[in-house]
């Protein structure tokens, strides 16, 4: 069974202007102890779905298709049972959430409270655990008597991260973890990540707008443009040889991982991302693009198959069979 599947996920805002679809259609599996990537600029809908997964977006936001957790509609658990899933089945780093531990609460306190809210262990066994999720996430025990103020930035970042582990959970959901950190430091998380799946087994859904990033993190990549998976596949393929002219853009714009220059300018790209309020006729890309054809501002092209385990969302992708579901 997956740990995580998204089954033609949509997901609508309501505000005072109107609606925002910022999710449209997106299918995605994660397998247990398997590393997931999702890429795309600011307001591609990331985000969303980590927030999605786990019920945190606003009360009156329009929920379309299903999200199980290792099986499970979470849209339809009840109280106590969401309550268990959102720290054992999956957990949730934030991006800039380096400010949400309380500044006046000892860290190692912070993380027994999760502790012993979400388990039937002792306090004794909490404060054990605390040590050791610490030494996991690489910072010597004695630092859980710190106040978040004393720790750097980085430092924070791990503490986050040992929150998150506190009640083992099967997936962790990391939203540009590293996006605040400085090069050495965003290295360091990285490898701390990806040694958590290793020897842990941990699904990761990574998400960032650093395509370098993932490819180094992550097996698998799906690309989001303007709310939907534009390419997905292995992360070798999809950052060497992109098939759709998007993914192609980040994968330019980030030779090297972390390189500053390219933090600056994110895809080489003229432009934004649309509105999704105010999304551009056919392929939602077209604008921005250096292969459109006039057909491309006409035709909405859904995910085609590329190969054996890739799919792109492209007019210039031949259709398999000559028929188009899109
Ligand atoms: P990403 O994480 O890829 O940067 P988000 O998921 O944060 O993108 O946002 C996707 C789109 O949804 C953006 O256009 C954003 O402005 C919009 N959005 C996010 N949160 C809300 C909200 N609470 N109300 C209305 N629109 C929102
Ligand atoms: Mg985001």
């Amino acid at each position: 069974m997956s740990l995580l599947e998204l089954r033609d996920l949509h997901i609508t805002y309501r505000s005072e202007r109107g609606d925002v679809p910022a999710v449209r259609g997106v299918s995605l599996t994660i397998d247990p102890g398997e590393t997931v990537g999702l890429a795309g600029e600011s307001g591609c809908g990331k985000s969303t779905i980590a927030g999605a997964v786990l019920r945190l977006l606003p009360k009156q936001t329009l929920i379309g298709g299903q999200v199980l957790l290792d099986g499970e509609d979470v849209y339809q658990m009840k109280p106590g049972q969401l309550r268990a899933a959102r720290w054992t089945s999956a957990a949730i780093v934030f991006q800039g959430a380096l400010h949400a531990l309380n500044p006046v609460q000892r860290v190692g306190k912070q993380i027994a409270e999760a502790i012993l809210l979400h388990s039937s262990h002792s306090k004794q066994v909490a404060t054990q655990r605390v040590g050791d999720l610490l030494e996991r996430v690489g910072l010597p025990p004695h630092r859980a008597r710190a106040y978040p103020h004393q720790l750097s930035g980085g430092q924070r970042q791990r503490v986050l991260i040992a929150l998150a582990l506190a009640c083992e959970p099967k997936l962790l959901i990391a939203d540009e973890p590293t996006t605040a950190l400085d090069v050495m430091v965003q290295a360091q998380v990285l490898e701390l990540l990806a040694e958590l799946q290793r020897d842990r087994g941990l699904g990761l859904l990574f998400i960032t707008h650093d395509l370098s990033v993932l490819t180094s993190t992550c097996e698998r990549l799906a690309v989001m443009y303007a709310g939907r998976i534009v390419e997905d596949g292995p992360s070798h393929d999809v950052f060497g040889t992109p098939e759709h002219p998007y993914s192609a853009a980040l994968a330019r714009a980030f030779p090297t991982i972390g390189d500053p220059a390219s933090r600056m300018n994110p895809t080489g790209l003229a432009g934004d991302p649309p509105n999704p309020a105010n999304l551009p006729s056919g392929c939602p890309f077209h604008p921005r693009c250096d292969k459109a054809i006039e057909a491309c501002s006409a035709t909405d092209v859904e995910l085609r198959q590329v190969g054996v385990a890739r799919r792109a969302a492209c007019i210039h992708i031949p259709v398999e069979g000559g028929i188009d579901r899109g």
